[in-house]
Order: structure tokens, then sequence, then C-alpha cells
């Protein structure tokens, strides 16, 4: 499987190229055209995987797609982490291929300021955020941002999100955003917690064993 399969425009072939990456990961080549398709998908996949751009890069292409984008307000697409370490890290692989789009992409964690990410969202604006569970939620009933038109969703690392308790924040976070959303699921591993937010979560989900 090469890059060229997906069919992406040349602004993040550009992009992909400039990252030094030569071929898909096998993650990558299994979930990206099933995400592209507009399909759910639920991916077992271990940190090294290269998950992340597996759903980042659709992330883009589904924002992209979006009529009118900078006309709306709220994040397009939201992606949910357990950790602040794994939201910076996912924030800075985001603004690499969001800033040849002009997509704007905020970062909200548990333990940053609240005002300082509530300002962000609301003078600035994104397409696209990354945060941990409680945080979103935080920010939402501030009236700092909203899910009103978030089509794209994101859990990722959903055990460990489980492990440290977010369970009530993820489901809640599932249960605010539109039914007709696109959702993406990824843990390393395949527990009953996981299982049951799949079937809440996902709609007729591709499945994906790394
Ligand atoms: P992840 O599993 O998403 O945390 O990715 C692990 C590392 O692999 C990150 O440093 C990525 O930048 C890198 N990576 C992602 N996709 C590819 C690829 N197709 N080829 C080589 N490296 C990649």
């Amino acid at each position: 499987c090469s890059f060229a399969h997906f069919s992406f425009d040349k602004l993040l072939m550009e992009a992909i190229r400039k990252s030094e990456y030569e071929q898909p990961t096998p993650i990558q080549a299994m979930a990206i055209p099933s995400a592209l398709s507009g399909r759910d998908v639920l991916g077992i996949a271990k940190t090294g995987s290269g998950k992340t751009a597996a759903y980042l890069w659709p992330a883009i292409v589904h924002i992209m797609d979006q009529p009118d984008l900078k006309e709306g307000e709220g994040p397009v697409a939201v992606v949910v982490v357990p950790t602040r370490e794994l939201a910076i890290q996912v924030y800075q692989e985001a603004k690499r291929f969001c800033k040849v789009y002009n997509i704007n992409v905020i970062c909200a964690y548990g333990g940053g300021s609240k005002w300082e990410q509530s300002n962000e969202l609301q003078n600035e604006g994104a397409e696209m955020v990354v945060c941990t569970p409680g945080r979103i939620i935080d920010l939402v009933k501030m009236g700092a941002t909203n899910f009103l038109r978030t089509t794209f969703l994101v859990f990722d690392e959903a055990d460990r999100m489980f492990d440290m308790g977010f369970e009530a924040q993820v489901k809640s976070i599932s249960d605010h955003v539109r039914p007709d959303r696109q959702c993406l699921m990824f843990s390393a591993t395949f527990k009953q917690k996981v299982e049951r937010l799949a079937r809440d979560a996902l709609v007729d989900p591709v499945r994906i064993v790394q």
C-alpha cells in the first residue's frame, strides 16, 4: 500500500512527504480507506503503530469537505485522549498537518489554564479540538465552545481513559455529540468497557486489529 492509494490532495501529500514517511503503517492502510468512506472505525492498535495519523488525516479531509467552514463556530472534529501528555503530542502532530490548510486546532487538557483555553476557543475559534474528557466537558458547560457542528469524533486510547476513571465523561461526550457524526475509536486492548463504549458510540464499525 502506498500513500497514493488514499487519493489525498496535493497539500496533504506534500505534508506527508515532508514528514519523510515512506509508506502507510498497517493500521493506516487498514483504517484510512474506511474512515474516508465515512464509516465508523474501531481500531485495536498500540502507540507506535501510526494510529494518530490514521485518524488525523481523515479528520482533516472531513473538515475540508465542510461547506462554509470559516463561518460556523465550534469544532468540526473533536479528538478525545486520556492524558495531558498525549493531548500535547497529538496536538503537535495535528498542527503539522492542519497548518497547510489553515485549519485552526486547539489543545484543551486538564491541568492547563481553563481561562486561557476558553479564551483561545472563543477568540480564535477552532475547527479541530484535541482534548482530555473532563476539560472539554467543563469548557462546553462554561459556554466556551459547543458540539453543534461536531461531525467527526475520535476516542483515542479508550482503554486508558477507562483505567483513569473517565467512563462517565466519555459516555457524556458521546451522548452530546450529534448522532449523525462519524466516530473512530482506538484502544490498545479490547476489554469489556471498551466493547460497551463501542456498542454505544459506534454504528456498524469496521473493526481493525493491528
Ligand atoms: P503513533 O502510533 O501515532 O503515536 O505514531 C508513532 C510514530 O510514528 C510517530 O512519531 C509518527 O510521527 C510516526 N509515523 C506515523 N505514520 C508513519 C508512517 N506512515 N511512516 C513512518 N512513521 C510514521
